[in-house]
Protein backbone atom coordinates (compact mmCIF):
# COMPACT_ATOMS: atom_id res chain seq x y z
CA UNK A 1 0.00 0.00 0.00
CA UNK A 2 2.93 2.43 0.97
CA UNK A 3 4.67 1.52 -1.80
CA UNK A 4 1.92 2.08 -4.07
CA UNK A 5 1.62 5.56 -2.68
CA UNK A 6 4.99 6.67 -2.41
CA UNK A 7 4.96 5.18 -6.57
CA UNK A 8 2.05 7.55 -7.10
CA UNK A 9 3.67 10.26 -5.10
CA UNK A 10 6.54 10.26 -7.45
CA UNK A 11 4.62 9.65 -10.51
CA UNK A 12 2.69 13.01 -9.48
CA UNK A 13 6.02 15.22 -9.62
CA UNK A 14 7.06 13.37 -12.91
CA UNK A 15 6.38 15.67 -15.99
CA UNK A 16 3.54 13.98 -18.67
CA UNK A 17 6.35 14.27 -21.30
CA UNK A 18 8.75 12.74 -19.07
CA UNK A 19 6.17 9.48 -18.43
CA UNK A 20 5.46 9.13 -21.84
CA UNK A 21 9.03 9.11 -23.14
CA UNK A 22 9.92 6.49 -20.28
CA UNK A 23 7.32 4.18 -21.12
CA UNK A 24 7.95 4.40 -24.81
CA UNK A 25 11.61 3.94 -24.37
CA UNK A 26 10.84 1.17 -21.73
CA UNK A 27 8.73 -1.08 -24.53
CA UNK A 28 11.49 -0.56 -26.86
CA UNK A 29 13.97 -2.12 -24.34
CA UNK A 30 11.84 -4.97 -23.35
CA UNK A 31 11.04 -5.79 -27.45
CA UNK A 32 14.64 -6.09 -27.43
CA UNK A 33 15.71 -8.06 -24.82
CA UNK A 34 13.00 -10.42 -25.82
CA UNK A 35 14.20 -10.47 -29.35
CA UNK A 36 17.91 -10.91 -27.84
CA UNK A 37 16.51 -13.83 -25.44
CA UNK A 38 14.81 -15.60 -27.96
CA UNK A 39 17.65 -15.13 -30.80
CA UNK A 40 20.28 -17.05 -28.03
CA UNK A 41 18.29 -18.80 -26.34
CA UNK A 42 15.47 -20.50 -28.85
CA UNK A 43 16.92 -20.33 -32.09
CA UNK A 44 19.26 -23.54 -32.13
CA UNK A 45 16.44 -25.46 -30.76
CA UNK A 46 13.95 -24.13 -32.87
CA UNK A 47 16.14 -24.73 -36.01
CA UNK A 48 16.36 -28.24 -35.31
CA UNK A 49 12.88 -28.85 -34.78
CA UNK A 50 12.24 -27.44 -37.91
CA UNK A 51 15.00 -29.08 -39.88
CA UNK A 52 13.85 -32.64 -38.92
CA UNK A 53 10.30 -31.13 -39.52
CA UNK A 54 11.60 -30.41 -43.27
CA UNK A 55 13.06 -34.02 -43.33
CA UNK A 56 10.61 -35.88 -42.26
CA UNK A 57 8.40 -33.72 -44.72
CA UNK A 58 10.60 -34.48 -47.65
CA UNK A 59 11.08 -38.02 -46.65
CA UNK A 60 6.87 -38.36 -46.81
CA UNK A 61 6.79 -36.83 -50.39
CA UNK A 62 9.74 -38.79 -51.88
CA UNK A 63 8.26 -42.21 -50.80
CA UNK A 64 4.97 -41.29 -52.82
CA UNK A 65 6.79 -40.35 -55.76
CA UNK A 66 9.27 -43.17 -55.68
CA UNK A 67 8.74 -46.12 -58.39
CA UNK A 68 5.69 -43.93 -59.49
CA UNK A 69 7.16 -40.83 -61.28
CA UNK A 70 9.41 -41.66 -64.34
CA UNK A 71 13.15 -41.55 -63.26
CA UNK A 72 13.71 -38.05 -64.70
CA UNK A 73 11.29 -36.00 -62.94
CA UNK A 74 11.72 -38.35 -60.10
CA UNK A 75 15.73 -37.14 -59.94
CA UNK A 76 14.67 -33.80 -60.65
CA UNK A 77 12.06 -33.74 -57.95
CA UNK A 78 15.22 -35.17 -55.39
CA UNK A 79 17.06 -32.09 -56.79
CA UNK A 80 14.51 -29.45 -55.77
CA UNK A 81 13.78 -31.07 -52.32
CA UNK A 82 17.30 -31.70 -51.34
CA UNK A 83 18.32 -27.90 -52.58
CA UNK A 84 15.21 -26.44 -51.09
CA UNK A 85 15.74 -27.84 -48.29
CA UNK A 86 19.74 -28.17 -47.45
CA UNK A 87 19.21 -31.57 -47.72
CA UNK A 88 21.83 -34.39 -48.61
CA UNK A 89 19.58 -37.54 -50.08
CA UNK A 90 20.83 -40.95 -51.32
CA UNK A 91 18.36 -43.17 -52.85
CA UNK A 92 19.96 -47.06 -53.12
CA UNK A 93 18.16 -50.19 -54.99
CA UNK A 94 17.78 -52.97 -52.47
CA UNK A 95 21.87 -54.23 -52.99
CA UNK A 96 22.79 -51.00 -51.53
CA UNK A 97 23.73 -50.24 -55.36
CA UNK A 98 23.75 -45.99 -55.62
CA UNK A 99 20.56 -44.83 -57.91
CA UNK A 100 20.05 -41.09 -56.94
CA UNK A 101 22.98 -39.08 -55.29
CA UNK A 102 22.14 -35.53 -54.34
CA UNK A 103 24.50 -33.40 -52.19
CA UNK A 104 23.22 -30.11 -51.01
CA UNK A 105 24.65 -30.19 -47.35
CA UNK A 106 28.23 -29.22 -46.58
CA UNK A 107 30.21 -31.94 -45.67
CA UNK A 108 27.53 -34.71 -45.09
CA UNK A 109 27.44 -38.08 -43.13
CA UNK A 110 26.25 -39.99 -46.05
CA UNK A 111 28.56 -39.08 -48.77
CA UNK A 112 31.35 -37.30 -46.64
CA UNK A 113 34.85 -39.28 -45.84
CA UNK A 114 33.72 -41.96 -43.72
CA UNK A 115 31.10 -43.01 -46.67
CA UNK A 116 28.30 -44.87 -44.08
CA UNK A 117 25.74 -45.77 -46.62
CA UNK A 118 26.41 -49.63 -46.28
CA UNK A 119 26.34 -48.55 -42.07
CA UNK A 120 23.26 -47.38 -42.35
CA UNK A 121 21.29 -49.41 -44.52
CA UNK A 122 22.56 -51.84 -41.99
CA UNK A 123 21.34 -50.45 -39.37
CA UNK A 124 17.87 -50.08 -41.62
CA UNK A 125 17.41 -53.99 -41.72
CA UNK A 126 18.60 -54.22 -38.42
CA UNK A 127 15.17 -52.42 -37.77
CA UNK A 128 13.65 -54.85 -39.89
CA UNK A 129 13.03 -52.09 -42.69
CA UNK A 130 11.17 -49.53 -40.43
CA UNK A 131 12.08 -45.75 -40.34
CA UNK A 132 15.38 -45.02 -38.07
CA UNK A 133 15.75 -40.94 -37.08
CA UNK A 134 19.52 -40.94 -35.63
CA UNK A 135 21.75 -37.99 -33.79
CA UNK A 136 24.79 -38.26 -35.52
CA UNK A 137 27.58 -35.85 -34.67
CA UNK A 138 29.72 -34.75 -38.03
CA UNK A 139 32.90 -35.33 -37.69
CA UNK A 140 33.80 -33.50 -40.54
CA UNK A 141 32.89 -30.19 -39.01
CA UNK A 142 31.60 -31.22 -35.48
CA UNK A 143 28.45 -30.29 -35.69
CA UNK A 144 25.02 -31.83 -34.47
CA UNK A 145 23.23 -33.92 -37.67
CA UNK A 146 20.61 -36.28 -38.55
CA UNK A 147 19.84 -38.92 -39.91
CA UNK A 148 16.80 -40.19 -41.77
CA UNK A 149 16.67 -44.02 -43.29
CA UNK A 150 13.73 -45.87 -44.52
CA UNK A 151 13.16 -48.77 -47.06
CA UNK A 152 11.30 -48.01 -50.18
CA UNK A 153 8.27 -50.07 -51.26
CA UNK A 154 7.48 -52.56 -49.32
CA UNK A 155 8.87 -53.42 -45.95
CA UNK A 156 9.39 -57.32 -46.74
CA UNK A 157 10.99 -56.71 -49.73
CA UNK A 158 11.75 -53.41 -50.17
CA UNK A 159 12.60 -52.31 -53.58
CA UNK A 160 15.31 -49.87 -52.33
CA UNK A 161 16.32 -47.51 -49.35
CA UNK A 162 16.47 -43.51 -48.78
CA UNK A 163 18.30 -41.94 -46.63
CA UNK A 164 18.45 -38.27 -46.02
CA UNK A 165 21.23 -36.04 -43.34
CA UNK A 166 21.27 -32.57 -42.70
CA UNK A 167 22.69 -30.77 -40.33
CA UNK A 168 20.67 -30.01 -37.16
CA UNK A 169 22.61 -26.45 -36.05
CA UNK A 170 22.88 -23.47 -38.24
CA UNK A 171 25.79 -23.82 -40.51
CA UNK A 172 28.11 -21.32 -42.27
CA UNK A 173 27.90 -17.81 -41.35
CA UNK A 174 24.20 -17.29 -41.60
CA UNK A 175 23.93 -17.13 -37.80
CA UNK A 176 26.57 -14.52 -37.41
CA UNK A 177 25.32 -12.58 -40.36
CA UNK A 178 21.67 -12.48 -38.74
CA UNK A 179 23.34 -11.55 -34.85
CA UNK A 180 25.46 -8.76 -36.60
CA UNK A 181 22.08 -7.63 -38.54
CA UNK A 182 19.96 -7.70 -35.13
CA UNK A 183 22.87 -5.53 -33.74
CA UNK A 184 22.76 -2.83 -36.15
CA UNK A 185 19.24 -2.74 -36.52
CA UNK A 186 19.14 -2.60 -32.47
CA UNK A 187 21.45 0.12 -32.40
CA UNK A 188 19.07 2.16 -35.69
CA UNK A 189 15.97 1.57 -33.77
CA UNK A 190 17.01 2.22 -30.31
CA UNK A 191 18.29 5.59 -31.59
CA UNK A 192 14.98 6.22 -33.38
CA UNK A 193 13.01 5.61 -30.91
CA UNK A 194 15.10 7.94 -28.66
CA UNK A 195 14.09 10.85 -31.36
CA UNK A 196 10.96 9.54 -32.31
CA UNK A 197 9.28 8.85 -28.23
CA UNK A 198 11.03 12.62 -27.61
CA UNK A 199 8.52 13.82 -30.71
CA UNK A 200 5.78 12.40 -29.30
CA UNK A 201 6.10 12.96 -25.37
CA UNK A 202 6.42 16.32 -26.49
CA UNK A 203 3.16 16.58 -29.00
CA UNK A 204 1.01 14.85 -26.48
CA UNK A 205 2.04 17.09 -23.94
CA UNK A 206 2.53 20.18 -25.54
CA UNK A 207 -1.61 21.05 -25.90
CA UNK A 208 -1.92 19.71 -22.13
CA UNK A 209 0.79 22.47 -20.97
CA UNK A 210 -0.95 25.21 -23.00
CA UNK A 211 -4.36 24.45 -21.42
CA UNK A 212 -2.84 24.47 -18.10
CA UNK A 213 -1.09 27.95 -18.89
CA UNK A 214 -4.40 29.05 -19.70
CA UNK A 215 -6.18 27.75 -16.81
CA UNK A 216 -3.52 29.40 -14.36
CA UNK A 217 -4.65 32.81 -16.11
CA UNK A 218 -8.43 31.91 -15.53
CA UNK A 219 -7.25 31.22 -12.13
CA UNK A 220 -5.71 34.51 -11.66
CA UNK A 221 -9.39 36.20 -13.11
CA UNK A 222 -8.62 36.17 -16.55
CA UNK A 223 -12.13 35.33 -17.34
CA UNK A 224 -11.48 36.46 -21.23
CA UNK A 225 -8.73 32.99 -21.36
CA UNK A 226 -9.25 31.08 -24.33
CA UNK A 227 -8.97 27.44 -24.27
CA UNK A 228 -7.00 25.46 -26.98
CA UNK A 229 -8.47 22.23 -27.58
CA UNK A 230 -6.83 20.88 -30.30
CA UNK A 231 -4.83 18.02 -30.64
CA UNK A 232 -6.64 14.93 -29.04
CA UNK A 233 -10.60 14.16 -27.97
CA UNK A 234 -9.69 14.35 -24.28
CA UNK A 235 -7.64 17.83 -24.51
CA UNK A 236 -10.68 19.09 -26.68
CA UNK A 237 -13.44 17.97 -23.83
CA UNK A 238 -11.31 19.62 -21.48
CA UNK A 239 -11.07 22.50 -23.20
CA UNK A 240 -14.73 22.71 -23.52
CA UNK A 241 -15.42 22.19 -20.20
CA UNK A 242 -12.81 24.98 -18.66
CA UNK A 243 -14.37 27.17 -21.38
CA UNK A 244 -18.36 26.39 -19.47
CA UNK A 245 -16.26 26.85 -16.20
CA UNK A 246 -15.21 29.96 -17.15
CA UNK A 247 -18.47 31.06 -18.56
CA UNK A 248 -19.86 29.95 -14.93
CA UNK A 249 -17.52 31.82 -13.46
CA UNK A 250 -17.97 34.77 -15.22
CA UNK A 251 -21.41 35.02 -14.60
CA UNK A 252 -21.08 34.25 -10.94
CA UNK A 253 -18.18 36.96 -10.62
CA UNK A 254 -20.67 39.25 -12.74
CA UNK A 255 -23.69 38.54 -10.07
CA UNK A 256 -21.68 38.79 -7.15
CA UNK A 257 -20.55 42.32 -8.76
CA UNK A 258 -24.27 43.28 -9.02
CA UNK A 259 -25.05 41.97 -5.78
CA UNK A 260 -22.78 43.93 -4.09
CA UNK A 261 -24.22 47.14 -6.21
CA UNK A 262 -27.58 46.09 -5.07
CA UNK A 263 -27.11 44.58 -1.50
CA UNK A 264 -24.99 48.37 -1.02
CA UNK A 265 -27.85 50.53 -2.68
CA UNK A 266 -30.54 48.93 -0.98
CA UNK A 267 -28.33 48.98 2.23
CA UNK A 268 -27.68 52.87 1.53
CA UNK A 269 -31.48 53.91 1.32
CA UNK A 270 -32.48 52.70 4.60
CA UNK A 271 -29.19 53.69 6.66
CA UNK A 272 -29.70 56.96 5.24
CA UNK A 273 -33.43 57.05 6.63
CA UNK A 274 -32.04 56.21 9.46
CA UNK A 275 -29.57 58.74 10.06
CA UNK A 276 -32.07 61.24 8.84
CA UNK A 277 -34.76 60.38 11.14
CA UNK A 278 -32.49 60.31 13.96
CA UNK A 279 -31.57 63.33 13.49
CA UNK A 280 -35.00 64.40 13.13
CA UNK A 281 -35.35 63.16 16.27
CA UNK A 282 -32.12 65.04 17.78
CA UNK A 283 -32.98 68.32 15.97
CA UNK A 284 -36.76 68.71 15.61
CA UNK A 285 -39.44 66.35 17.00
CA UNK A 286 -37.49 65.05 20.00
CA UNK A 287 -40.08 67.06 22.35
CA UNK A 288 -43.28 66.19 20.44
CA UNK A 289 -44.48 62.80 21.44
CA UNK A 290 -46.94 62.52 18.37
CA UNK A 291 -43.84 63.17 15.66
CA UNK A 292 -41.04 61.18 17.26
CA UNK A 293 -43.18 58.04 17.46
CA UNK A 294 -43.67 58.34 14.24
CA UNK A 295 -39.96 58.89 13.22
CA UNK A 296 -39.25 56.14 15.34
CA UNK A 297 -41.86 53.60 13.97
CA UNK A 298 -39.91 54.33 10.29
CA UNK A 299 -36.67 53.88 12.19
CA UNK A 300 -37.79 50.45 13.46
CA UNK A 301 -39.64 49.30 10.08
CA UNK A 302 -36.21 50.28 8.20
CA UNK A 303 -34.08 48.39 11.09
CA UNK A 304 -36.53 45.71 10.03
CA UNK A 305 -35.75 45.88 6.54
CA UNK A 306 -32.20 45.97 7.16
CA UNK A 307 -32.26 42.59 9.34
CA UNK A 308 -34.30 40.91 6.72
CA UNK A 309 -31.58 41.75 4.23
CA UNK A 310 -28.77 40.54 6.47
CA UNK A 311 -30.89 37.38 7.12
CA UNK A 312 -31.38 36.70 3.63
CA UNK A 313 -27.77 36.77 2.79
CA UNK A 314 -26.61 34.57 6.23
CA UNK A 315 -29.47 31.79 5.38
CA UNK A 316 -28.27 31.53 1.88
CA UNK A 317 -24.60 31.15 2.65
CA UNK A 318 -25.56 29.07 5.35
CA UNK A 319 -27.80 26.73 3.16
CA UNK A 320 -25.24 26.67 0.20
CA UNK A 321 -22.27 25.76 2.70
CA UNK A 322 -23.62 22.26 2.83
CA UNK A 323 -23.57 22.71 7.04
CA UNK A 324 -27.38 23.14 7.25
CA UNK A 325 -29.11 20.19 7.97
CA UNK A 326 -33.10 19.29 8.00
CA UNK A 327 -34.59 18.96 11.19
CA UNK A 328 -37.77 17.65 10.49
CA UNK A 329 -41.01 17.30 12.32
CA UNK A 330 -44.83 17.02 11.69
CA UNK A 331 -47.35 20.05 11.78
CA UNK A 332 -50.81 20.86 9.53
CA UNK A 333 -50.16 22.42 6.73
CA UNK A 334 -53.20 23.54 6.06
CA UNK A 335 -53.22 25.36 9.49
CA UNK A 336 -49.60 26.35 8.84
CA UNK A 337 -50.44 27.89 5.63
CA UNK A 338 -53.52 29.88 7.13
CA UNK A 339 -51.22 31.05 10.28
CA UNK A 340 -48.17 32.71 7.42
CA UNK A 341 -50.75 34.36 5.83
CA UNK A 342 -52.22 35.72 8.51
CA UNK A 343 -49.04 37.31 9.05
CA UNK A 344 -49.30 39.01 6.16
CA UNK A 345 -52.52 40.85 7.83
CA UNK A 346 -50.47 43.63 8.82
CA UNK A 347 -49.06 44.76 5.03
CA UNK A 348 -51.91 43.49 3.58
CA UNK A 349 -54.88 45.46 5.42
CA UNK A 350 -52.40 48.98 5.60
CA UNK A 351 -52.00 48.53 2.07
CA UNK A 352 -55.00 46.99 0.21
CA UNK A 353 -53.51 43.57 -0.90
CA UNK A 354 -55.98 40.48 -0.53
CA UNK A 355 -54.58 37.05 0.10
CA UNK A 356 -57.32 34.48 -0.80
CA UNK A 357 -56.66 31.19 0.73
CA UNK A 358 -57.97 27.44 -1.11
CA UNK A 359 -57.13 24.60 1.31
CA UNK A 360 -58.02 21.32 0.64
CA UNK A 361 -58.25 18.53 3.10
CA UNK A 362 -55.85 18.89 6.01
CA UNK A 363 -52.98 16.80 6.13
CA UNK A 364 -49.68 16.58 7.97
CA UNK A 365 -47.00 16.95 6.72
CA UNK A 366 -43.45 15.95 8.19
CA UNK A 367 -40.42 18.29 6.89
CA UNK A 368 -38.43 20.67 8.21
CA UNK A 369 -40.81 23.59 9.46
CA UNK A 370 -38.99 26.79 10.23
CA UNK A 371 -37.23 26.36 6.81
CA UNK A 372 -40.35 25.33 4.54
CA UNK A 373 -41.94 28.21 6.58
CA UNK A 374 -39.56 30.06 4.87
CA UNK A 375 -40.29 28.81 1.60
CA UNK A 376 -43.94 30.25 2.35
CA UNK A 377 -43.32 33.62 3.31
CA UNK A 378 -40.90 34.24 0.73
CA UNK A 379 -43.02 33.07 -2.72
CA UNK A 380 -45.96 35.16 -0.58
CA UNK A 381 -43.48 38.07 0.06
CA UNK A 382 -42.83 38.13 -3.69
CA UNK A 383 -46.60 37.28 -5.22
CA UNK A 384 -47.27 40.31 -3.17
CA UNK A 385 -44.39 42.35 -4.54
CA UNK A 386 -44.87 41.79 -7.85
CA UNK A 387 -48.77 40.70 -8.23
CA UNK A 388 -51.14 44.00 -10.40
CA UNK A 389 -52.44 46.82 -10.03
CA UNK A 390 -55.92 44.82 -8.30
CA UNK A 391 -53.24 43.18 -5.74
CA UNK A 392 -54.61 40.16 -5.19
CA UNK A 393 -52.79 37.04 -4.21
CA UNK A 394 -54.20 33.24 -4.15
CA UNK A 395 -52.85 30.47 -2.08
CA UNK A 396 -53.64 26.80 -2.55
CA UNK A 397 -53.36 23.86 -1.44
CA UNK A 398 -53.75 20.91 -3.47
CA UNK A 399 -53.81 17.33 -2.29
CA UNK A 400 -52.54 14.61 -4.96
CA UNK A 401 -51.64 11.19 -4.64
CA UNK A 402 -47.84 11.70 -4.97
CA UNK A 403 -48.18 14.65 -2.37
CA UNK A 404 -49.32 17.72 -1.38
CA UNK A 405 -48.97 20.94 -4.13
CA UNK A 406 -48.49 24.45 -2.49
CA UNK A 407 -49.45 27.11 -5.09
CA UNK A 408 -48.48 30.68 -4.98
CA UNK A 409 -50.60 32.89 -7.78
CA UNK A 410 -49.99 36.70 -8.77
CA UNK A 411 -52.30 38.84 -11.15
CA UNK A 412 -48.67 40.20 -11.78
CA UNK A 413 -46.50 41.05 -15.21
CA UNK A 414 -45.49 37.83 -15.21
CA UNK A 415 -41.99 36.30 -16.16
CA UNK A 416 -39.89 35.80 -19.85
CA UNK A 417 -39.80 32.50 -20.52
CA UNK A 418 -35.90 33.00 -21.07
CA UNK A 419 -35.73 34.91 -17.62
CA UNK A 420 -37.59 31.77 -15.93
CA UNK A 421 -34.81 29.49 -15.92
CA UNK A 422 -32.71 32.32 -13.90
CA UNK A 423 -34.89 33.29 -11.33
CA UNK A 424 -33.56 30.72 -9.08
CA UNK A 425 -30.15 31.54 -9.22
CA UNK A 426 -28.05 33.43 -6.58
CA UNK A 427 -28.30 37.46 -6.64
CA UNK A 428 -30.26 37.28 -9.55
CA UNK A 429 -33.01 40.24 -10.33
CA UNK A 430 -34.62 41.30 -13.39
CA UNK A 431 -33.32 44.95 -14.46
CA UNK A 432 -36.82 46.21 -14.28
CA UNK A 433 -37.39 44.97 -10.90
CA UNK A 434 -39.28 47.73 -8.79
CA UNK A 435 -37.12 49.77 -6.77
CA UNK A 436 -39.30 50.17 -3.74
CA UNK A 437 -39.15 46.50 -3.52
CA UNK A 438 -36.90 45.38 -0.93
CA UNK A 439 -35.09 42.23 -2.08
CA UNK A 440 -31.50 41.34 -2.70
CA UNK A 441 -32.34 38.43 -5.23
CA UNK A 442 -31.75 36.07 -3.21
CA UNK A 443 -35.19 34.95 -2.07
CA UNK A 444 -36.14 32.38 -4.72
CA UNK A 445 -32.04 31.08 -4.55
CA UNK A 446 -33.14 30.60 -0.35
CA UNK A 447 -36.30 28.66 -1.95
CA UNK A 448 -34.61 26.13 -3.96
CA UNK A 449 -31.93 25.30 -1.82
CA UNK A 450 -34.62 24.60 1.22
CA UNK A 451 -36.61 22.80 -1.99
CA UNK A 452 -33.49 20.52 -2.99
CA UNK A 453 -32.71 19.87 0.54
CA UNK A 454 -35.81 18.36 1.51
CA UNK A 455 -35.66 16.46 -2.50
CA UNK A 456 -39.12 18.28 -3.37
CA UNK A 457 -40.17 19.38 -6.92
CA UNK A 458 -40.84 23.00 -7.50
CA UNK A 459 -41.33 25.32 -10.61
CA UNK A 460 -42.63 28.28 -11.83
CA UNK A 461 -45.95 29.09 -14.29
CA UNK A 462 -45.86 32.07 -15.61
CA UNK A 463 -47.94 34.04 -18.59
CA UNK A 464 -46.60 37.68 -19.60
CA UNK A 465 -49.37 40.37 -19.13
CA UNK A 466 -51.24 37.26 -16.60
CA UNK A 467 -49.08 36.84 -13.40
CA UNK A 468 -47.76 33.83 -12.08
CA UNK A 469 -47.65 30.44 -10.42
CA UNK A 470 -45.07 29.61 -8.10
CA UNK A 471 -45.53 25.92 -6.76
CA UNK A 472 -43.75 23.40 -4.45
CA UNK A 473 -44.86 19.83 -3.69
CA UNK A 474 -44.31 18.28 -0.76
CA UNK A 475 -43.68 14.39 -1.65
CA UNK A 476 -46.06 11.86 -0.41
CA UNK A 477 -43.71 10.14 1.87
CA UNK A 478 -43.60 13.08 4.05
CA UNK A 479 -47.60 13.45 3.88
CA UNK A 480 -50.40 11.17 6.29
CA UNK A 481 -53.15 11.67 7.26
CA UNK A 482 -55.23 13.42 10.27
CA UNK A 483 -56.29 10.77 11.41
CA UNK A 484 -53.86 8.60 11.32
CA UNK A 485 -51.63 10.77 13.15
CA UNK A 486 -54.33 10.30 16.00
P1 LIG B 1 -35.90 39.63 -5.02
O1 LIG B 1 -37.37 39.47 -5.00
O2 LIG B 1 -35.32 39.95 -3.71
O3 LIG B 1 -35.39 40.44 -6.12
P2 LIG B 1 -35.95 36.83 -5.52
O4 LIG B 1 -34.87 35.80 -5.54
O5 LIG B 1 -37.07 36.58 -4.58
O6 LIG B 1 -35.27 38.21 -5.28
O7 LIG B 1 -36.50 36.96 -6.97
C1 LIG B 1 -35.61 37.06 -8.05
C2 LIG B 1 -36.28 37.75 -9.21
O8 LIG B 1 -37.33 36.92 -9.70
C3 LIG B 1 -36.94 39.04 -8.84
O9 LIG B 1 -36.04 40.11 -8.92
C4 LIG B 1 -38.02 39.15 -9.89
O10 LIG B 1 -37.52 39.71 -11.06
C5 LIG B 1 -38.41 37.73 -10.18
N1 LIG B 1 -39.63 37.32 -9.47
C6 LIG B 1 -39.74 36.67 -8.31
N2 LIG B 1 -41.04 36.43 -7.98
C7 LIG B 1 -41.77 36.96 -8.99
C8 LIG B 1 -43.18 37.05 -9.24
N3 LIG B 1 -44.10 36.56 -8.38
N4 LIG B 1 -43.56 37.66 -10.38
C9 LIG B 1 -42.66 38.16 -11.24
N5 LIG B 1 -41.32 38.12 -11.06
C10 LIG B 1 -40.89 37.52 -9.94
Amino acid sequence: MKLIKKTQNLLGRIPLKFSVWIYFMGFTVLVFVLLWLFQILFLEKFYSQSKIHDVDAAATQIIKSFDVDPKSEFSDKLAKIASENDLCIEVVDRYGRSLYTKEYSVGCIIHGKENGTYYYLKRITDNGNKPIWLKVNNPNNNCSTVLYGCSLGSQDFPSGYLLINTALVPVGSTVSIIKRQLMFITGILIVLAFFISLFVAKRIAKPIDSITEAAENLAKGDFNTKFDGRGFLEVKKLADTLTYAEKELSRVDTMQRDLIANVSHDLRTPLTMLKAYAEMIRDLSGDNPVKRNEHLEIIINETDRLSLMVNDILDLSKLESGKQKLTPSEFRIGEKLSEIISRFKGISEKMGYSIHFTPDEEKIVCCDVVKIEQVIYNLINNAINYTGEDKQVFVRQINRPDGIVIEIQDTGDGIEEDKIKLIFDKYYRSENHKREVVGTGLGLSIVKAVLKLHNYDYGVRSKLGEGSVFWFKISSKDVTDVQDAQ
